[in-house]
Parts: C-alpha cells; sequence; structure tokens
C-alpha cells in the first residue's frame, strides 16, 4: 500500500515518544480546508486541526496567499528578534485582537516556536517580576512539555517518571462531571473558590507566595472542561486582591476557538499575562507572552532564544487573527458549538456509553464511560479508555480524525477548524454516531 514504507520507517526510525502518529497510522500527502487526503487515497475529515492550531483548516487560501507573497517580497525568513515589516504587522493585528483593557500598555516577548516555550518565558517573568518562585496551578491542566511547563500540568503519567519539577501548589478546577469534592454544579465551583482562598489565607497552609497562578479558562487537554465564568472572575479577584499575577494560558482557546476571539471575553477577565501559540501562527510555529508593562521587569537577555523571529509564520499568523475578525468566525464558532453539544448529547439516550457532553464553541469534548459501572458521587459512571480507543479507531475507519485526552484518555475531543461547513459538521456527527454505536456495540455473545 503506498504510504506502507513510510509508516514502517518511522516505526523504526523516529523516538518511542511518538503519539499521533500511532494513533493515526497514515500518511497525509495533501490537504484542504478540513479534508486530509492519505497515501493511499483515503480522505479524512480532521477534527484534530494540528491539536487546535489550524484555525482555517488545512492550507486556507488566505494564508497560503500571506506566505506567497512574503516569500516573493525577498524578506529574510529567519531574524531572532530584529524589528521587520512582517512582525510589526502581526503585533498590530494581535493587539488589535486583544480586549482593548489588556492590550493598552501591554507588552508583548516573541517566544522559541513552541506554546510550552512561551508558557516558560511567561513563569520566568513572573518569577523575575515578583521575586517569588512558587506558581499556582489546577487539577487536569496541560501547559506543555518543558521542565517549567509540566511542572504545572497535571498528567501525573508524564510526570511521574521524571524528577519534581518546581514549587507548585496543585488546587482544583471545577470539573463539574468528575468535580474534585464529589459535589459538581454550582457546590464545586463554590468549594474550589472557597478552598483556594483558605489556602491562600492560612498562615499554617503550607504555601509560600506564589510567583503566578496559570490556568486554562477552557481545558483542552484535560478533556475540554471549560471553566464556569464566575469561577474566572473569583480567580482573578483572588489573585487581584493577594498580588498575585495570573496568567491566562490561551494557546489552545485563542483565536476565535471557544466562540470569542479570546476565550477570557466571555468571563470578561482581564490578566496579568497571556501565553498564546498554535493558532496565532496561522499554522506555522508561533508563541508570545503578552503582558501587563508593569511585569516587565527583564533586563535586556533577561530571555532569548533563536527562533523568535519566524517572518512567515509572523505573516500568516495576522493575517488568519484578521480572518477571523472580518468573517466573525468567532461567533460562528460559537453557534456551531451549541448546535454539536445538543446533537451529541442527543445521541446519550441511545448511546449510554456518552457520560457527557461538554465544551465551549469548537471544543467539544465527549467523555465515554461504562454504563455498567458503579456511579461516583455525582452520578458519573468510570471512565472507559479500552472504549476511546475503539472509538477512535473506528472514527479513523470512517474517514474521521478525532483524538483523545482528558482523564484516563477516555474523552473525545472534537477540534474542527472554525470554517467547518455545515455539512462537514453534519458528516462529523453521522460519522461519530456510528463509530461509537460500532465501537460499543457488544461482540461475541457480548464481551466488549
Ligand atoms: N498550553 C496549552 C493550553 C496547550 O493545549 C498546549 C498544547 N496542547 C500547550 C500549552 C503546549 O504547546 P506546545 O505543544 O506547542 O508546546
Amino acid at each position: 500500500m503506498p504510504g506502507e514504507a513510510i509508516l514502517r520507517r518511522q516505526r523504526v526510525r523516529e523516538s518511542a515518544a511518538r503519539t499521533y502518529a500511532r494513533s493515526f497510522p497514515i500518511v497525509p500527502v495533501r490537504a484542504h480546508g478540513m479534508t486530509v487526503e492519505g497515501a493511499d487515497g483515503r480522505r479524512y475529515l480532521d477534527c484534530l486541526s494540528g491539536a487546535g492550531t489550524l484555525a482555517l483548516g488545512h492550507n486556507h487560501p488566505v494564508v497560503l496567499d500571506a506566505i506567497r507573497r512574503t516569500l516573493d517580497s525577498g524578506a529574510p525568513l529567519h531574524l531572532l528578534d530584529l524589528a521587520t515589516a512582517e512582525k510589526d504587522d502581526f503585533t498590530t493585528a494581535l493587539l488589535e485582537s486583544l480586549p482593548a483593557e489588556f492590550a493598552a500598555g501591554a507588552r508583548v516577548q516573541f517566544c522559541g516556536p513552541a506554546g510550552t516555550d512561551a508558557v516558560e518565558a511567561a513563569l520566568k517573568l513572573m518569577q523575575t517580576a515578583t521575586g517569588r518562585r512558587g506558581t499556582l496551578a489546577f487539577t487536569g491542566a496541560y501547559h506543555g512539555m518543558t521542565a517549567g511547563a509540566l511542572a504545572v500540568t497535571g498528567n501525573v503519567a508524564v510526570k511521574e517518571p521524571l524528577p519534581s519539577g518546581g514549587e507548585v501548589t496543585r488546587l482544583p478546577y471545577p470539573y463539574s462531571y468528575r468535580c474534585p469534592f464529589g459535589l459538581g454544579g454550582e457546590p464545586g465551583e463554590r468549594m474550589s473558590e472557597v478552598y483556594t482562598q483558605r489556602l491562600l489565607d492560612d498562615p499554617s497552609g503550607g504555601v509560600v507566595r506564589p510567583a503566578a497562578m496559570i490556568l486554562e479558562a477552557v481545558q483542552g487537554e484535560g478533556g475540554a472542561v471549560p471553566a464556569p465564568d464566575g469561577w474566572l472572575r473569583a480567580m482573578r479577584r483572588i489573585t487581584a486582591e493577594r498580588g498575585i499575577p495570573l496568567i491566562v494560558d490561551e494557546v489552545q482557546t485563542g483565536v476565535g476557538r471557544t466562540g470569542a476571539m479570546w476565550a477570557i471575553e466571555h468571563s470578561g477577565i482581564v490578566p496579568d499575562a497571556m501565553v498564546l501559540s498554535k493558532a496565532i501562527g496561522g499554522s506555522l510555529p508561533l508563541a508570545v507572552v503578552v503582558y501587563r508593562e508593569e511585569y516587565d521587569g527583564w533586563r535586556p537577555g533577561a530571555h532569548a532564544g533563536t527562533f523568535r523571529g519566524n517572518t512567515l509564520a509572523m505573516a500568516a499568523g495576522a493575517a488568519t487573527l484578521r480572518y477571523v475578525a472580518a468573517n466573525g468566525l468567532a461567533e460562528r464558532a460559537g453557534r456551531l458549538g451549541e448546535l454539536l453539544i445538543a446533537e451529541l448529547s442527543a445521541l446519550r439516550a441511545a448511546l449510554p456509553v456518552i457520560g457527557e457532553v461538554r465544551g465551549r464553541g469548537l471544543m467539544i469534548g465527549v467523555e465515554l464511560v461504562d454504563p455498567a459501572g458503579e456511579m461516583d458521587a455525582c452520578g458519573a459512571l468510570p471512565a472507559d479508555p479500552r472504549l476511546a480507543v475503539r472509538v477512535r479507531e473506528a472514527c479513523l475507519a470512517r474517514g474521521l480524525i478525532v483524538e483523545l485526552g482528558g482523564r484516563h484518555d477516555a474523552v473525545l475531543r472534537l477540534l474542527p477548524p472554525l470554517t467547518v461547513t455545515d455539512e462537514q459538521l453534519r458528516a462529523v456527527i453521522d460519522r461519530l454516531a456510528e463509530a461509537i454505536a460500532a465501537a460499543a456495540a457488544p461482540k461475541d455473545g457480548g464481551a466488549r
């Protein structure tokens, strides 16, 4: 089969840490919008979108135009942190896209190209500004794989083999379906607020005043878990009252994904720093920290990196930011997200393996459970990661790329491009429903 030899060589030559390559043994040769074509000629609807990177899908004409124009102009492609017209224009587009109250007087640090680089930079920035070391971070959080970012990430399995990193105080994220307090809903959310506040104020609570709190407004890798707006406002109040800078990680939620240009707009909070990557580069690598200028206590060279000047990414990113804003794609994502949640929730009656459907905008999670298992205090059933793997395979067999995430990797995560058509969305729902039904169907006289 075409592509087989490439897959075989990848298996023997690349690291054992391969991830998506294991879940999707395909060799993409062409892609356009939401469609990816494999070397074997098969076509797939891509609900992974480069882990939420491709706001406009693959090879959008606006992105390709921006890249071609920049190439044809003869602009240098690599420039450390020197000034360029492309960077100037990207910075303008970025600041224009941010809430005015935050953008006014904000500073931008261009970082190494990945989200994790920007997380490291943000943590370091706040440590420098406050002279403190520790960080407050949440259960279920994902901030990246480098040392500092991994320290604030929640995933125990990836942290366990490594020496413990940094002074991190773990706080309970308001994940209603598997509430850390066994309460769920508003009582669980309220308890998280009270616990956070009391822990920070307890002179014997063991928490030395931290350099920052870092959070995601909607946890992505954590399983598409949106934080309630009221809870986010409470975290903003609690940190502001105690002089703790608040960093919001919008690496995955940014650029219209959640139904607003930036996820903080739903709650109206103004953070002290925002970490941005993925979609801001219009499918090319780019990462920045934007922060209030009062925290700009860095000396020249205090934070550096060779790859801070990716001209093509800046051109593609500026074009993407402007296209999303000009075409109301955030609002569209909000509407389509509500439709997706309603349609997928309606499947629960026939498919009791669907424990919960949740999310915000086009960042949707379908949590798969074992209906024969025992309910917890909140009425949640045990996660079914083995079923989730079978559903992912059944999706792929039906031409649908869907990745897993969340607790126990039992959450199907839907991250279609913001440009997904109504017809494509219908196909996603139909294929997903079919795949879940097929994977959940008892085989061989009932053994699953
Ligand atoms: N923060 C969040 C919220 C993310 O979702 C991710 C990536 N999934 C990262 C940080 C890390 O980004 P990268 O993989 O580019 O390092």
